[in-house]
């Protein structure tokens, strides 16, 4: 259903590590087939369970900062002392097609996005509580005591920037989250920007003007 000159809509997503961000967008992705997310390239080590390609691209602190140095990175950051970037090409050619491209991002990364392309819509997620945040870092089972902390510890600074995104969804109950999420994406589908493209013979017949 792309119609020529359609651009898909740019989400950028943030939330302090462990809020659900990973969770709800592969929802997301199940039920909505016209959502796909950048996969990023990261050095953190690779989690149990986790496989390169599918929820990172990994690689050494080498590659990374050749791939910084031939301009690969639509925005790339230091997060919790690990890199992590976004693939330049990929989101632009997706974009170009008419897919919606959702990026899971840290706030630094967030920042560098909405000054390229500063049509994104950023969603902002929170947990519920600071406690409940830490028990899904640790009910996750995936880092170690030490790594937890510092994520919870960083969770504040992600958070005094919430308000430089446009929506903020508290992921509660996962399904409520899950369906707010769901309805941004509705409700930016029938805004004016993206309806005028998508029916312009429409509002032309309509307006008397062919
Ligand atoms: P999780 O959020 O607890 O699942 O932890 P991850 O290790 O997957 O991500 C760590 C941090 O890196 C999060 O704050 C992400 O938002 C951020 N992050 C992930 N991918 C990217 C990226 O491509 N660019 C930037 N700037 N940050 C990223
Ligand atoms: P993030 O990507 O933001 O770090 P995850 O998606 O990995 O977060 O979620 C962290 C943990 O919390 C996971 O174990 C996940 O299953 C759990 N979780 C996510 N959302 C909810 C929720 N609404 N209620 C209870 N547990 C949740
Ligand atoms: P994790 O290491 O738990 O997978 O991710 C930790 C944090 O890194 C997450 O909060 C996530 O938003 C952020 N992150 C993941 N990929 C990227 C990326 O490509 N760019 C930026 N800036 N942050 C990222």
């Amino acid at each position: 259903m792309n119609h020529a000159g359609e651009q898909g809509t740019l989400y950028v997503i943030s939330a302090p590590s462990g809020a659900g961000k990973t969770s709800l967008v592969a929802e997301m992705l199940r039920q909505d087939a016209r959502l796909g997310v950048s996969i990023s390239h990261t050095t953190r080590p690779m989690r149990e369970g986790e496989q390169d390609g599918v929820n990172y691209h990994f690689v050494d602190r080498g590659e990374f900062e050749a791939m910084i140095a031939r301009g690969d990175f639509l925005e790339h950051a230091d997060v919790f002392g690990n890199y992590y970037g976004t693939s330049q090409v990929w989101v632009r050619e997706t974009l170009a097609k008419g897919q919606d491209v959702i990026l899971e991002i840290d706030w630094q990364g967030a920042e560098q996005v909405r000054r390229l392309i500063p049509e994104c819509v950023g969603i902002f997620i929170v947990p519920p509580s600071e406690q409940i945040l830490r028990e899904r870092l640790v009910g996750r089972g995936t880092d170690a005591p030490e790594v937890i902390e510092r994520r919870l510890a960083e969770a504040e600074e992600e958070c005094r920037h919430a308000i430089e995104f446009d929506y903020l969804v508290v992921n509660d109950d996962f399904e409520q989250a899950l369906s707010e999420l769901l309805c941004i994406v509705r409700t930016q589908r029938l805004s004016m920007a993206n309806q005028r493209v998508r029916h312009e013979g429409l509002l032309a017949e309509l307006s008397g003007r062919r």
